[in-house]
């Protein structure tokens, strides 16, 4: 004789025998937060394409932070904390130019800036949504460690260029390195 049991009496059952929260740690905590819409321009000159002509779109960016515990008000990131990252984002991409560092009319775009008719910025990877998305972990991880003295850092960012189109760089460095300072 078989005695089967419900779908809910099963669920309860693996539930019960797997209620052991001893292994839920701060560290199983992420949190995001998103910047949407910042107006910026930029060439890849090595494009057949039109992308070596200068183009422009609305760019929003996407953070996934880790943590080694909470704030002591029990939040992964607080976000009154993110002011410096939103300038940092505001001085790289609000009415911006984003070019390669070895952009062949370097020169010609430099003295368009002199003359106050563009601001250049540049990453080491390119002015794509790759080396957008790169350049912006790099910088918003090394910022966050020392932010938060070791605490919290990141673990990808996405960078978009419009709703269709974005990239996603993981960091190869994320996780706890030991406290700072
Ligand atoms: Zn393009």
């Amino acid at each position: 004789m078989t005695s089967d049991i419900s779908f809910e009496e099963a669920v309860d059952k693996i539930i019960d025998e797997d209620a052991d929260y001893e292994n839920v740690t701060e560290e199983c905590f992420t949190s995001t937060k998103s910047f949407w819409n910042f107006p910026c321009a930029h060439r890849q000159y090595r494009h057949d394409g039109n992308c070596h002509l200068i183009h422009g779109y609305s760019r929003s960016f996407h953070f996934v932070f880790g943590i080694k515990s909470f704030t002591k008000e029990g939040f992964a990131v607080d976000y009154g904390d993110l002011k410096e990252l939103k300038a940092h984002l505001d001085h790289m991409y609000d009415h911006t130019l984003v070019l390669d560092e070895d952009d062949p009319h370097m020169d010609k775009f430099r003295q368009l800036e002199n003359a106050g008719v563009c601001r250049i910025r540049t990453h080491p990877m390119g002015p794509g949504m790759e080396g957008t998305a790169h350049y912006l972990c790099e910088w918003t991880d090394k910022w966050l460690r020392k932010r938060t003295r070791g605490r919290a850092w990141v673990i990808s960012v996405e960078a978009r260029e419009n709703d269709k189109n974005s990239s996603i760089y993981t960091n190869p460095n994320a996780g706890f390195k030991g406290w700072i300072g």
